[in-house]
């Protein structure tokens, strides 16, 4: 089978690598020459929304998916006339919108911070009244990395803060003192067969995912997964679906969903029976879907900007290392290291090795 894949960069090249063995073939759609992706596909250069270039994807796939939310909505629509489109463009345009994703959380009783919808500066002074600070004003649409966002602490920072972020359609939430964040990646096939993987702990630097790792049985686990679940039904969505949530003493609150295989869970590669990139291809051919059963214990780490010495990092046992192909530059993602290990204890010492290895180069 043939899949056509908006998008690519190392996500779309995850999907390739666990395509080969299925014999699922993909092309990519991507303005750039050099998306790192093609070198396990076939890319079809130009603009998200370049008419002729979406014809020349679709002409050779039988469905079409994404590894980027923010593709514009009449690109889906052109395609969706066409073929198959997993997850569907009701999914995309809900997920690519915090006030409309974050307003579904709210219809289906999942929990989240207050909220409100902001059009102007009087409407964020009304709503700063109501919601209190310190808050988050976030842009609705294009935000990713902590980028289209500010945190508000006093009334000084609310001044201007509309026109600082764009003036364009915003979303203001209650700040959240979170103990720390989660995620939980669910998948469900196009014949509606769901699975889950165990929820991970993120932990950010300046806005950039840092650290990833998967916790056994965590009490929250059932509640993840049902608020994943009803989100996944009330979209009709097909593929991988991740959701970030915070986590509050022992309860959850939403964040937000990414429609697409996801940073948090590249970890699966080596530590689950199945990865999120090979189940995400059998949701999206409707094959029977892959074990999300964890081997051992296991930790992600991202490289950014700049990577550590490879040799250093390979004599650490159950290290593996993902370069991306990407040209080095200063905030930008080229690549992850997998920890394994049998034993809790024994991946703590292999992060203890590897910490001081990393040369990550964060955002200014
Ligand atoms: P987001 O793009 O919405 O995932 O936000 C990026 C990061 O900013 C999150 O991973 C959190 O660390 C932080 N953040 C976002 N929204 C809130 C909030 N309402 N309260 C506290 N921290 C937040």
């Amino acid at each position: 089978m043939r899949v056509g894949v908006i998008g690519g960069g190392q996500l779309g090249r995850m999907m390739a690598q666990a395509g080969l063995p299925l014999d699922i073939q993909l092309s990519f759609l991507d303005p750039s020459a050099e998306a790192c992706a093609a070198q396990f596909g076939t890319l079809v250069q130009g603009a998200y929304d370049d008419a002729d270039a979406i014809d020349q994807l679709v002409a050779n796939v039988e469905r079409v998916t994404f590894e980027f939310e923010s593709v514009p909505p009449e690109t889906v629509a052109q395609i969706a006339q066409q073929l198959p489109v997993y997850p569907s463009a009701q999914a995309l345009a809900t997920a690519r919108d915090r006030w409309l994703e974050k307003s579904l959380f709210q219809q289906l009783g999942i929990e989240t911070a207050p909220i409100a919808d902001i059009a102007s500066q009087a409407d964020l002074e009304a709503a700063v009244e109501r919601i209190d600070l310190p808050a988050v004003l976030k842009t609705r649409t294009l935000g990713y990395d902590g980028k289209g966002q500010k945190v508000l602490r006093g009334q000084a920072d609310v001044t201007g803060a509309f026109g600082e972020l764009g003036a364009v359609p915003m979303i203001l939430e209650g700040f959240v003192a979170f103990d720390y964040e989660v995620s939980c990646i669910g998948v469900r096939s196009a014949s509606g067969e769901l699975a889950f993987y165990p929820l991970v702990r993120n932990e950010h630097r300046q806005g950039m995912l840092y650290r990833s790792e998967p916790l056994a049985e965590h009490p929250l686990q059932a509640t993840a997964e049902t608020a994943v679940g009803q989100v996944m039904a009330a979209l009709g969505y097909v593929g991988v679906l991740a959701f970030e949530f915070f986590v509050v003493g022992d309860r959850l609150l939403a964040n937000e969903i990414a429609p697409r295989v996801h940073n948090s869970g590249h970890w699966t590669i080596e530590g689950s029976e199945c990865s999120q990139f090979e189940n995400h291809l059998r949701a999206v051919a409707d094959l029977p879907l892959g074990s999300t059963e964890t081997r051992g214990c296991v930790a992600l780490y991202n490289l950014i900007g700049e990577m550590p010495e490879r040799a250093q990092v390979l004599s650490i046992p159950g290290a593996h290392w993902h370069d991306y192909g990407k040209s080095p530059r200063r905030g930008r993602k080229i690549g992850h290291i997998t920890l394994t290990a049998t034993t809790a204890d024994q991946l703590q010492q292999r992060c203890a090795q590897l910490e001081p290895l990393l040369r990550n180069a964060l955002p200014n």
